[in-house]
């Protein structure tokens, strides 16, 4: 099996594996008085801090907590469901868990983005003079489907000079490029463990205390009232093992695997290679073969890719993003993403050039005939 679809998911690390088992063998609920109590609230308090670190923050030093989630779906929705009284603006290539706003809420506003995927700052500007009082400002760091990547520090600049909060989305950093959250002048940040060796289930919303977050999920006011319900300790233990082995990737894969393919197709699109992009992501357009095709057949073949964005059924519809990106219909309906990870090798490179062409060919050749 070839796995090249790292931004789905990741596969689990073994070290993450061992010291989630060794907490399952313990009853643990850190809500408890009791010894096994105290030990489950050191352990998560211990990863809180491992990955507000691996995030370049000293919590409480820094003014931020990090609240603990089920997904970065969630930690987006509750962020996002605080400002629906205020004036919410987001970018048009957010994942759907800040995307769907748009269709239920008419305070949302979308900020559009160039052919490369980069929002435009100077039609920032021009929204944010208008002033409005909450104002969020949600533009993810690195785009899932792309790899694309915003100039977050320019865009805490332009929001906090009008006096509005900056929300990033940064499940696609960790694990493939370094973050320091202080750096980037980011007021919110959602994360998510699964997208770099940490287990599924378990995110994290970062967040200033000093902005009053309201919880969706009540009851016994567990992770300092954000979001009540028993902690998945084994999960969040996971998630800290996760932040404390990540490590940004270099580029070497992706690029021969770019340079292979347009070799063979000079015509093949590879989106957003002009600008900044994670150094795992390609998403390349094939000529004449659908994405749905180059799946099948991929996964014939035994490799894992991706088309742009899957719904719950599987099925691939057409890309948000590419749209956003002003890509001709026909052309994102034969986009595939190829996304590498700690467990990537060349040889997945060959095999994956090695079907490309085979595809490629065969479309050329009926198209020929
Ligand atoms: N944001 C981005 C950019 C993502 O890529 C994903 C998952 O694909 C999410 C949010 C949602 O993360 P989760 O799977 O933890 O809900």
């Amino acid at each position: 099996m070839i796995y090249c679809d790292y931004n789905a998911t990741s596969p689990i690390l073994p070290k993450v594996k061992d010291a989630m088992l060794e907490a399952m063998r313990l009853p643990l609920n850190p809500s408890s008085v009791h010894s096994y109590g105290r030990h489950a609230k050191t352990l998560i308090e211990d990863a809180r801090i491992s990955i507000a670190s691996s995030l370049g923050l000293n919590l409480r030093k820094d003014g931020y907590e990090l609240g603990f989630t089920s997904s970065a779906t969630e930690a987006n929705n509750l962020l996002i469901s605080n400002f629906l009284k205020g004036r919410i603006i987001i970018s048009a290539v957010e994942h759907p868990s800040i995307m769907k706003y748009k269709e239920y809420y008419n305070n949302v506003e979308i900020l559009s983005v160039d052919s490369n995927g980069i929002v435009d700052l100077e039609y920032l500007e021009k929204l944010l003079s208008d002033p409005v009082s909450p104002t969020l400002v949600s533009v993810m760091l690195a785009n899932n489907e792309t790899g694309v990547i915003q100039p977050v520090r320019d865009i805490a600049r332009i929001v906090h000079k009008y006096g509005a909060l900056f929300h990033s989305d940064l499940v696609q950093g960790p694990g493939k490029i370094e973050l320091d959250i202080l750096d980037m002048g980011i007021d919110f940040a959602s994360i998510s463990a699964h997208k770099f060796g940490g287990p599924l289930g378990a995110a994290a919303l970062i967040y200033k205390p000093a902005y009053h977050i309201k919880p969706q999920i009540i009851g016994g006011g567990q992770e300092r009232g954000l979001r009540s319900g028993t902690q998945n300790v084994p999960a969040i233990i996971g998630f800290g093992v996760a932040a404390k082995s990540c490590r940004s990737q270099d580029s070497k894969l992706r690029d021969e695997l770019d340079r292979r393919i347009v070799e063979i197709c000079p015509e093949a699109i590879i989106f957003g290679k002009d600008v900044g992009r994670l150094p795992n992501t390609s998403m390349i357009y094939m000529p004449n073969v659908s994405t749905n095709i180059q799946l099948i057949q991929f996964d014939r073949h035994d490799i894992c890719v991706s088309g742009g964005s899957a719904c719950s059924s599987g099925v691939v519809k057409l890309s948000h993003v590419l749209t956003a990106m002003n890509i001709e219909e026909d052309i994102a309906n034969c986009a595939v993403r190829y996304s590498f990870g700690s467990e990537s090798l060349s040889d997945d490179v060959e095999k994956i050039v090695e079907i490309w062409r085979r595809l490629y060919g065969e479309a050329r050749s009926s198209e020929s005939r």
